[in-house]
């Protein structure tokens, strides 16, 4: 691999690369020891902006107590809200730069952080500045998405609608104008945004000018995914619940699905069914979905592995879904993802004979040093 200025010049066997560069001397060269090297991880779903952790909760859900029980013990996703709005954005900055240090260690050279635990306006720019704030002190590319269609507020709780028409008249408008969000997600679930609340939500995020994503059929087949594909979204996201019907229309829109196989995994529940998605013709990425509620992990090698081990992806389904289809689940597939020449030279390498070592060797990172645009960051 020959990198120059950030980029990839060449790659393949060592005379055809040298030959790419015309008899110059590359002015350092590294022996990779025969480890394994791949492009760089992306993930393209997590929620990792949050100021406090849920550690108890955590206990209490894997004793089996009911979520419902856990929300009324003031737990659960307005637990997140209120210590974002308690916290300070420089506080928030700290916390989100800490994971995204981990995650780097962990092979992720670039990473999506929504925003969705402040649910005013205020509250979600301050997590937006905080997710560009830490971009501003790490070498990965951050792609920032505002999902203030996250929860309804409590404030909001007996009148959603009007929540929805602030999102609509107040909060995506400001968001836009900042210009600090590239995409627009929102969570479409029974309790939580209907599709009639979804679609008028991302079609004002459309009108100012942002991508769209939508957390689409997780627990229950709202029509998600179709709606995904309508509004011509780049991805939808979870579709456990998702039917034949959403997937092909997600197949014929070319919707990226992104799969969450870590939140099955913390949750004990059942993987998405991305054998029949990529039979039905969608292309499946794979995230983290680092967040403090269902998973905080902030590790591409397991989501690799899960893919592998429990969603019957192959080794090589698994390598593009974490990286190439991930990338451009977020709008970056053109300049990371793939090692080829003109794209940026971020690369990993491994401490095995192939890939597969991100899923053979289980429960620990093979990952033994990352580079971003050509140089080592960890
Ligand atoms: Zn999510």
């Amino acid at each position: 691999l020959l990198c120059e200025e950030g980029r990839i010049l060449a790659v393949g066997p060592s005379g055809e690369v040298l030959a790419a560069a015309g008899g110059r001397r590359p002015e350092l060269e590294t022996d990779c020891g025969g480890q394994c090297l791949v492009p760089g991880l992306v993930d393209p779903h997590t929620h990792l902006c949050f100021a406090e952790t849920r550690e108890e909760e955590f206990v209490l859900r894997m004793q089996g107590t009911p979520y419902l029980e856990i929300l009324s013990r003031g737990g659960g996703i307005l637990s997140s809200v209120r210590a974002v709005r308690a916290a300070s954005q420089a506080d928030l900055e700290a916390a989100t730069l800490g994971r995204l240090r981990s995650a780097l260690s962990l092979g992720t050279t670039t990473v999506e952080i929504k925003s969705g635990y402040g649910l005013d306006t205020d509250s979600e720019l301050k997590m937006l500045r905080a997710i560009h704030g830490a971009a501003g002190q790490t070498p990965q590319d951050i792609v920032a998405t505002f999902m203030g269609g996250h929860a309804v507020p409590p404030e909001h709780r007996q009148d959603p609608e009007a929540y929805v028409s602030l999102l609509v008249e107040e909060m995506i408008p400001a968001v836009a104008r900042t210009g600090l969000a590239r995409f627009c997600d929102v969570f479409c679930e029974q309790g939580v945004f209907s599709p009639a609340q979804t679609r008028r939500i991302l079609l004002a995020a459309r009108e100012a000018g942002m991508g769209l994503k939508v957390h689409a059929d997780e627990v229950h087949d709202l029509g998600g995914a179709a709606l995904a594909a309508e509004l011509g979204a780049v991805s939808a996201e979870h579709l456990l619940a998702a039917g034949d019907a959403g997937l092909q229309a997600m197949a014929a829109a070319g919707v990226m699905a992104v799969l969450l196989p870590g939140t099955a995994l913390c949750l004990r529940k059942p993987y998405a069914r991305a054998r029949a998605m990529m039979d039905l013709g969608v292309p499946v990425a794979l995230a983290t979905d680092c967040n403090p509620g269902s998973c905080y992990c902030e590790s591409m090698p397991l989501a690799f592995a899960l893919a592998v081990l429990n969603m019957h992806m192959t080794v090589e389904e698994a390598l593009v879904a974490a990286t190439l289809n991930a990338a451009y689940a977020i709008g970056t597939a053109h300049r990371v993802g793939s090692l080829e020449p003109g794209k940026q030279a971020d690369f990993l390498l491994l401490d095995g004979r192939s890939p597969a070592i991100l899923a053979y060797h289980t429960g620990v990172s093979p990952v033994t040093a990352v580079y971003k645009r050509g140089e080592r960051v960890a």
